[in-house]
């Protein structure tokens, strides 16, 4: 496999090819909401309080350095002679330094940090409802999709693990609406609408992604 890779001249048409491929791997990754998160990995706990405390004397650290820089900056700028030094200060090391990256990220880190920090702290009053919700949803992305969208469907056909009919979210003629029965999910070649169980519910009933849950767990 890899020696016929080695010596295939990749085609655009490959390119596009990998393209999908990439965005349906990209879409497996797993993707988790800080409460998620923190119930999955409980240790977080004890490595978050961490974080912070390391990402504030390295950003104090880094604030330092800035200062020290700004200073020195002022003073070359004072400064007569325009040598190599000089151009090579102002064109790499100013920008460099000058709007601080390090500082910017470490502000992002610390952002997302003391957010999931207050998730801890008040978890006793939040975690429960949180908690119940992930079940809720885990339920309702279980049920049969058959079951929910046959009252919806019309000119229904099934072929093996499939089922095609009209498409309940645009007017056709011919059916392009495929259900997976196995993955629980459809995909309607005619308007590309796609998802679960979930997004079909929210769909065709206009609903929010909390009361569409709702109403298929409850
Ligand atoms: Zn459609």
């Amino acid at each position: 496999m890899s020696k016929y890779l080695n010596n295939v001249p990749f085609s655009e048409e490959f390119y596009e090819y990998a393209k999908g491929l990439e965005k349906e791997w990209s879409k497996s990754l797993p993707k988790y909401t800080d409460e998620e998160l923190l119930l999955i990995f409980p240790e977080a706990r004890e490595i978050i309080p961490q974080k912070i405390t390391e990402y504030r004397e390295e950003r104090k650290e880094c604030i330092e350095n800035i200062k020290e820089f700004r200073e020195k900056v002022s003073a070359i700028a004072s400064e007569e002679k325009k040598d190599e030094f000089f151009e090579w200060f102002w064109r790499y090391l100013y920008p460099k330094y000058f709007y601080a990256p390090q500082v910017v990220k470490l502000d992002k880190h610390l952002f997302r940090l003391k957010r999931q920090q207050r998730i801890i702290s008040g978890e006793n009053k939040k975690n429960s409802y949180v908690t119940d919700f992930i079940t809720l949803k885990e339920r309702a992305k279980q049920q049969s999709f058959v079951d929910i969208a046959l009252p919806y469907l019309e000119k229904i056909r099934r072929t093996g693990s499939r089922i095609t009919a009209l498409c309940p979210f645009h007017e056709e003629k011919t059916p392009s609406f495929t259900i997976y029965i196995d993955k629980n999910t459809f995909h309607c070649f005619g308007c590309q609408a796609n998802g679960d169980v979930i997004t079909f519910k929210m769909k065709v009933e206009n609903l929010t992604f909390v009361d569409a849950v709702k109403e298929l767990a409850l």
